[in-house]
C-alpha cells in the first residue's frame, strides 16, 4: 500500500507534524533554513516544525548556494544577513561575530535576516566548506541557553541544539519575547512525545 503523505508537512501521515503546531508566529526578523538534503529526509528532524510555524520563514534544500539561485538571490539583498552557525575550534576563517545586544543597538529587527544551517555537525560543516558565500557573513552569538532537551536523536554534545531549540534561544533573544516563541517549543515536545512511542532512544556509546 503506497505511503499516505501529509500535503503540508511531506511527513507520513502518521508522523504528520501539523497537529502539533499551534499557529502561526509573526517572526520580525526574516529566517532562512538552508537544509542538507540528508536532512530532508530525516523523520527527526526539526527545521520543518519552524517552518510551519513562522510566518516569515522559507527553506531551501541543498548543499551549494551558487546551484540555489532564489537563495543566492535572498543572500545579495540589501538587508544584512546573519548566520547562526556554532563556534568551532578550528574555524575555517575569522568569522565576524555579533552579540546579540550588538545586533539590536545597530539594527531595526525588521531590517536583518537570519540564515540557520540544517543538518548534522558533519553536514553543515561541509556546506561551510563548500560554500565561501557563509563563511563571509556574520555570525551571531547566542547568549548562553539551557542544555537541549532533544531525547530521541544524538546530539555531538550536550550543548548542540536541535534546529527547533536554536531558532526558539535565538528569536526569544534577539526580539526579548521568550513568550511569543514558546510555541515552537510545544511543538518540539510533542513530536518528541509521539515518536518516543514508535523509535528506541538513541543509545549513548
Ligand atoms: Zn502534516
Amino acid at each position: 500500500m503506497p505511503r499516505v503523505i501529509c500535503p503540508t508537512c511531506e511527513r507520513a501521515i502518521n508522523n504528520c507534524l501539523c497537529q502539533w503546531i499551534e499557529g502561526a508566529i509573526f517572526n520580525q526578523v526574516s529566517l532562512g533554513i538552508l537544509q542538507h538534503p540528508n536532512e530532508a529526509k530525516q523523520v527527526k528532524g526539526t527545521a520543518k516544525i519552524v517552518q510551519l510555524s513562522l510566518r516569515d520563514c522559507q527553506t531551501w534544500v541543498g548543499e551549494n548556494v551558487l546551484e540555489i539561485p532564489s537563495l543566492k538571490h535572498w543572500l545579495e539583498g540589501s538587508q544584512p544577513v546573519f548566520l547562526l552557525y556554532p563556534k568551532i575550534e578550528h574555524q575555517l576563517e575569522p568569522f565576524s561575530e555579533w552579540c546579540i545586544a550588538r545586533i539590536q543597538q545597530t539594527f531595526e529587527l525588521s531590517a536583518i535576516k537570519i540564515l540557520v544551517l540544517d543538518g548534522t555537525w558533519r553536514k553543515t560543516h561541509k556546506i561551510m566548506q563548500l560554500n565561501s558565500v557563509l563563511r563571509g557573513l556574520n555570525r551571531v552569538v547566542l547568549s548562553p541557553v539551557e542544555r537541549s532537551n532533544y531525547r530521541i536523536r544524538k546530539q555531538k554534545d550536550a550543548l548542540s541544539l536541535s534546529t527547533v531549540e536554536a531558532v526558539y534561544a535565538l528569536y526569544s533573544q534577539l526580539e526579548s519575547n521568550a513568550e511569543r516563541y514558546q510555541p515552537l517549543l510545544a511543538s518540539f515536545e510533542r513530536m518528541q512525545a509521539h515518536q518516543q512511542n514508535f523509535y528506541p532512544p538513541p543509545i549513548d556509546k
